[in-house]
């Protein structure tokens, strides 16, 4: 029993399966493909250190004040700038709000849009932290099929036409978490046009885009929103630095107002000092040098993940191939429960998150999801030799 009284947001006690999972991952002897984080011996702390000292001398009193709920000028400049070059995004300033990171976006949507046992249309499966948030406002959640290309357009219009009081679709269209996968072009402007003639608000994430070591650049839903439903979410966390909490909305007007009233009441506005800071690490460096570099890395580690598989997972055992991003998808024939599988592996010391808790709606038997961008090189062999002696034992 609790000592004091929470409100029903607050998840009851027990329920934080994957705080369980990862604090059971942390033991220094197991090999942890389980985390999400970015790799931090790239993150460029000296720039960075350059940049905020500019951002002191020539901003000061702006970075010490009180801002605008919307954001820096400057840095809702910067953030047209990018969803221009980037995806193909053109919008104005009348449309930017800048955040602290994409979580607070999922907090403040949820808040904005849900009321108790509103429907919700996720992709299945999708991201934890986003389930997390939509739930705590009482949503409903419902899962939209999806297959190696990502959320089908069929499938959405189908479950649109079952739930026409769905509130929102919320959706990961590049290299997604947990599964890795990209929905190709096609997809992304029937996506956009279902929007159109359902009237059907859609949350489109997006932090791992730039982050691509193979294949070819697809643009944004947004670049394919011609009725504003389409609400772009952005974050510096995965190109610069997760700590700096800084992320961005690219929305209809009249979202964007709405938006700005909610975070009005959660924070008056985004840290100012990283605002400045990262405008102006954007003058004095190349930032498209910065994430090649990032990308490359993972693309490295993500081949060692490939060859790891290859040699030790047993026949049968299926993985996604993803082109950027973080993440890969592992499918077990034959085990119904990662989760009772996780626990297999901590007595072979190695790690993942198991796949049911990714599922708004019943859970695919058998997935797990693993984590590439924060391993050593060195311990990759090692872990997949490791996770692929318990697979071959669980099959069994
Ligand atoms: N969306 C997705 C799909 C994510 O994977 C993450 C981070 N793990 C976030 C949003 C939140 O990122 P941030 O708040 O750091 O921008």
């Amino acid at each position: 029993m609790a000592k004091f009284n929470y409100s029903k947001r607050v998840p009851a006690d027990g329920t934080d399966a994957v705080g369980a999972i990862l604090k059971a991952a942390a033991d220094p002897s197991i090999i942890s493909f389980a985390g999400g984080l970015p790799a931090p011996e790239l993150f460029p702390v000296e720039a960075m250190k350059k940049a905020t000292d500019a951002a002191y001398d020539e901003h000061g009193r702006e970075v010490m004040q009180y801002g605008a709920a919307r954001g820096v000028k400057e840095m809702r400049e910067l953030v047209l700038q990018i969803v221009k070059d980037h995806e193909n995004v053109v919008a104005n300033d009348e449309n930017v709000v800048v955040t602290n990171g994409s979580e607070q976006v999922l907090e403040l949507a949820a808040k904005a849009l849900v009321n108790e046992v509103d429907t919700v249309l996720v992709e299945d499966p999708t991201y934890l932290c986003a389930v997390d948030a939509f739930k705590s406002y009482g949503a409903n959640l419902v899962g939209v099929p999806t297959d190696e290309d990502g959320l089908i357009p069929s499938e959405l219009e189908k479950t649109l036409q079952a739930h026409p009081e769905a509130k929102f679709l919320y959706v990961i269209p590049t290299f997604q978490n947990p599964t890795g996968r990209t929905m190709p072009a096609e997809r992304r402007q029937q996506v956009a046009e279902l929007a159109a003639k359902y009237n059907l608000l859609v949350f489109e994430d997006n932090p791992y885009g730039d982050i691509r070591f193979e294949g070819e650049h697809v643009d944004a839903i947004k670049s394919y929103d011609k009725s504003g439903n389409v609400v772009y979410m952005g974050t510096f966390s995965k190109i610069l630095s997760p700590g700096f909490r800084l992320g961005y909305l690219v929305a209809d007007p009249e979202f964007v107002q709405k938006f700005t009233l909610l975070k009005q009441t959660a924070d008056l506005g985004t840290n100012n000092l990283v605002q400045w800071a990262t405008v102006k690490f954007y003058e004095q460096n190349n930032v498209d040098e910065h994430v090649k570099k990032i990308s490359d890395l993972y693309g490295q580690r993500k081949a060692l993940m490939e060859a790891g598989m290859k040699k030790y997972f047993p026949a049968g055992v299926t993985y996604t191939h993803p082109e950027g991003g973080m993440f890969l998808w592992v499918t077990v024939p034959g085990v119904d429960d990662t989760t009772e599988l996780f626990k297999q592996c901590l007595e072979e010391k190695v790690a993942f998150v198991p796949g049911e808790p990714f599922y708004a709606g019943q859970p695919e038997p058998g997935h797990l999801r693993l984590n590439y961008s924060n391993m050593a090189e060195d311990q990759i062999d090692e872990g997949l030799k490791r996770l692929g002696k318990a697979l071959a034992n669980a099959i069994k």
